[in-house]
């Protein structure tokens, strides 16, 4: 593991020096402290951490440093990844489809909380007298860059069924949603929040505990996050909606908590006038971008030699594999001047990103460079 073999003080002074001709990132821990801090303070109830946006083991020793106790695992392999930094931690297997084998293993990890959004799969779990069963439910999404209610999520009226049916099986009842990922409007969950709580008196429940999901955003297009002003609405949206019933909240951010602290450096192999050919692409370090569109934030590094005009061109951009889809969905703007051999930055890319690397044809990022301070 990486673990602070590596020290850097910039990504630029180490491409300088190394000139590696493989794609890697760079980690900075400062950052990702920071960002900690942002939620742990900010959030009005309690901080997880859905472990498959990011499963580094820095990653998560560092939010444990922090003072995160609790973890969104979806596998057994997620389970003991934990397990190996914090022992005692708390995990949420809010994974809602399980084999009955995953069930059998998840409950030697000693797992404090299950979220189902199906009967049979509430079925399946057996015996769940004591436990805590978040049901999942869903509405038609908005604000989201990504539909996450497509997969999974009740409808609302068969989640007041699996409610009722917690209660009566002696289960602990909470209810979850995912808003989807990348909201940056708050409204995304005050309109699931009011649900929920529509939800909980129709089924006759108290709610333990209400997880209002992941899907906090990281930098998009040119977006700044604003997280006070989510957090404080979805204060103020928990009081109105439930009043003295008010459950305990629980978080549970991949992307918003560990995206800004990696950068992916990523070197020119080819390049014309219409294309530009990297040594990482959809395979790799890039491979949301399939399915999000082509990111916007990228910086090139020239420094070796004048800096080119700042003109821009329009370029289609490639990965190294010999896939023909490899390619990004659409051209990205890149300065004018870019050279075989020079490295693009991608800041803000430490989500789906490390997690999703690939070794199809011999490439992907596997080195890690962690930076002494915030990039
Ligand atoms: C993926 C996932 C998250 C994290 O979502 P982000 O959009 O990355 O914050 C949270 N909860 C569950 C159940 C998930 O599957």
């Amino acid at each position: 593991m990486g673990q602070y073999e590596t020290l850097a003080a910039s990504p630029q002074l180490w491409l300088q020096g190394e000139r590696p001709d493989e794609p890697l990132f760079f980690f900075s821990p400062d950052q990702l402290r920071a960002t900690a801090q942002d939620y742990l303070s900010g959030f009005p109830g309690e901080v997880t951490y859905a472990v498959k946006a990011n499963p580094h083991p820095d990653v998560l020793a560092i939010l444990v440093d922090q003072g995160v106790e609790a973890f969104d695992v979806a596998s057994p392999e997620e389970m003991m990844r934990v397990r190996q930094v914090l022992p005692t931690a708390r995990l949420h297997y809010h994974n809602p489809i399980r084999s009955r084998d995953e069930i059998d293993l998840a409950r030697l990890y000693g797992i404090t909380s299950w979220s189902v959004d199906r009967m049979s799969e509430l079925d399946k779990l057996g015996d769940i007298a004591g436990a805590e069963i978040a049901v999942r439910f869903k509405l038609p999404v908005q604000g989201a860059a990504y539909d996450f209610g497509s997969k999974f999520g009740a409808e609302p009226a068969a989640a007041i069924e699996m409610l009722r049916a917690v209660k009566a099986r002696g289960g602990v009842a909470s209810i979850t949603f995912h808003p989807g990922t990348q909201c940056h409007q708050p409204e995304a969950w005050v309109q699931y929040i009011q649900v929920a709580a529509d939800m909980a008196k129709a089924a006759e429940v108290d709610l333990y505990r209400l997880n209002v999901g992941g899907g906090f955003p990281a930098h998009r297009c040119g977006l700044l996050p604003d997280l006070g002003r989510i957090f404080a609405a979805i204060d103020q949206a928990v009081d109105r909606a439930f009043g003295a019933a008010r459950p305990k909240l629980v978080c549970e951010p991949g992307r918003g908590m560990v995206a800004e602290s990696f950068t992916l450096a990523l070197r020119v192999k080819s390049v014309s006038d219409e294309a530009v050919f990297l040594n990482d692409g959809i395979y790799g370090g890039l491979s949301e971008w399939r399915d999000l569109g082509t990111g916007e934030r990228v910086e090139l590094m020239a420094d070796l030699r004048p800096q080119p005009p700042l003109g821009f061109r329009e370029r289609v951009v490639f990965g190294p594999t010999c896939d023909s889809v490899d390619r990004l969905p659409t051209p990205m703007k890149l300065p004018d001047g870019i050279e075989e051999g020079d490295y693009l930055l991608f800041p803000g890319i430490g989500a789906y990103s490390y997690a999703q690397t690939t070794r199809f044809n011999g490439y992907g990022a596997c080195k890690i460079i962690t930076l002494s301070s915030r990039p």
